[in-house]
């Protein structure tokens, strides 16, 4: 059992005011492995009022500095990979296949962004004007659990190189990666107040931090409704937000698509992290022309699917991260065949033969076809493995219904002419738009249009969010 009682203020483990107790799940097998004390709302002003502190002092550092201390704290990250990695797929359930690029991407988060902050302009020339790019102040950052010590090093390494202090408000389901991960930034020997981390509820700490005045941005990924409060909550003290929030991206295929190379994709692209991702292609749009061999190579796919024991290099699927998640997905899929939509693998309940596992909280890896997308399942993020074939007669239509989402975070158009699916590319409405691919680029902006979310994360666009401009003009300058 682990146990987790401290929070991270001011340079120091110290013990929540709060007392919340929070159990934590092994969610391959139901079991509980831990118990979190939770931080309350006097933890968050206190971790507020220590990066406060820091912030004048920190502000000023110069980029050097700060470059050295992000390479020391993604080597302090690096020197914890193993427990990292064990923590990361018993508390979460993340396949071996997954976790991988799980723990490596914190610490890739650090040395990219030094990369990046070497080469950044903080100083600009703007016609008569010179213009300073000023750190905002206090920065909050609060974390969903499906990549909880990913984003707090992404979101803090950046706030880093701005300048600001930060107050990192993580999942409270992933408390021991978060643990793993302060203990490895205090080993780099940070200033304190730079970094504070006090893991509690969000309609406590979270909405704390969202709505305190000394708090001057808030970086939050998570759901689009939490996002929504967290923009209420801010608007009082004029906060600066950004807001990385859900998806329901479409996966194109276009009629001269190669199906051996695009199917599989498809199906990664749908299921990468088990289903709980926000960039997940979760309706595929298929034409009619293709559809019938679509339909049939994408049900061998996803019936070839391998869920269970997330340490098994195999699975490829892990469970959901929490029965409540495990609860919505079945409920989704209810709604999916009540609408009308024609199950082709999978379904509700636990995928049979799981052994050990049986207790865990895996879905059958699901695909429905003949879905319209004014159905529930083509409209809301389900956050599981579950897959909607939607046809379309011309190129015409495809993009329409691409667009016809209150989301546009991501999109994947897969096709054999590439000049083609290039301009079809340009048509999605979508922060992120992949062709052939489902490649990364940590230089390029991250983010989404529409309910998708605000603002963008990542290389420049990124770092500037963190940063304010200032002018100044006349003599001397
Ligand atoms: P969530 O919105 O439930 O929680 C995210 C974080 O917000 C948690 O730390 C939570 O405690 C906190 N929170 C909850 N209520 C709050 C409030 N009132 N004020 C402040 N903070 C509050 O999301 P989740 O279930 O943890 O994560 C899954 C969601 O995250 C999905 O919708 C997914 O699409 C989205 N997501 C988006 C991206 C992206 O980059 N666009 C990436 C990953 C996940």
């Amino acid at each position: 059992m682990h146990q987790i009682d401290s929070i991270y203020i001011d340079g120091h483990f110290v013990t929540p005011h709060g007392t919340e107790l929070f159990d934590l799940h092994n969610p391959a097998t139901g079991a509980v492995t831990g118990r979190v004390r939770l931080a309350d709302e006097e933890d968050a002003h206190a971790a507020i009022a220590a990066a406060k502190r820091a912030f004048p002092a920190f502000s000023r550092t110069a980029k050097a500095e700060r470059i050295a201390l992000l390479h020391r704290m993604g080597d302090a990250v690096a020197a914890r990979r193993d427990e990292l990695l064990d923590a990361v797929i018993e508390e979460y359930g993340a396949p071996a296949s997954r976790a991988g690029f799980m723990v490596d991407h914190p610490v890739n988060a650090f040395r990219e962004t030094a990369a990046l902050l070497a080469d950044h302009p903080f100083v600009r020339r703007m016609g008569t004007a010179e213009v300073s790019m000023e750190p905002l102040g206090v920065a909050g950052l609060i974390t969903p659990w499906n990549s909880n010590a990913g984003f707090i090093c992404g979101k803090l390494a950046t706030a880093i190189a701005a300048g600001c202090t930060a107050v990192i408000k993580p999942s409270e389901m992933s408390a021991r990666q978060t643990q793993i991960v302060t203990e490895a930034l205090h080993a780099a020997g940070l200033p304190p107040g730079l970094v504070n981390i006090v893991t509690g509820r969000g309609d406590r700490v979270g909405a704390a931090i969202s709505s305190h005045a000394d708090v001057a941005k808030i970086s939050f990924t998570g759901s689009t409704a939490t996002g929504k409060a967290i923009l209420r909550a801010a608007a009082d003290t004029l906060k600066r937000v950004t807001l990385e929030l859900g998806g329901k991206s479409p996966t194109i295929i276009l009629d001269d698509a190669d199906l051996s190379r695009a199917i599989p994709l498809a199906v990664s692209a749908a299921f990468m992290n088990s289903g709980q991702a926000c960039i997940a292609g979760t309706r595929l749009l298929a034409p009619r022309s293709r559809l019938a061999e679509i339909e049939a190579l994408t049900k061998a796919a996803v019936e070839a699917v391998r869920t269970g024991d997330p340490r098994d290099p195999a699975t490829t699927v892990g469970p959901m991260v929490s029965r409540t998640q495990w609860d919505r997905v079945q409920r989704y899929i209810r709604i999916g065949v009540g609408e009308g939509a024609i199950l082709l693998a999978g379904g509700e309940g636990r995928p049979e033969g799981q052994g050990e596992f049986s207790g865990g909280w895996f879905v059958r890896p699901t695909l429905f076809t003949g879905v319209r997308n004014d159905m529930t399942i083509a409209r809301e993020e389900i956050f599981g493995p579950v897959l909607s074939i939607i046809p379309y007669g011309d190129e015409e239509e495809a993009v329409a219904i691409a667009n016809d989402t209150i989301y546009g975070l991501q999109a994947y158009v897969l096709a054999g002419d590439t000049a083609r699916a290039r301009r079809v590319a340009d048509r999605i409405v979508a922060g992120r738009v992949l062709i052939n691919s489902l490649a990364h680029d940590p230089k390029a902006p991250f983010g989404g249009f529409k309910q998708s979310g605000i603002g963008r994360e990542y290389g420049s666009f990124g770092l500037d969010a963190f940063l304010e401009p200032k002018s100044l003009m006349g003599e001397g300058v």
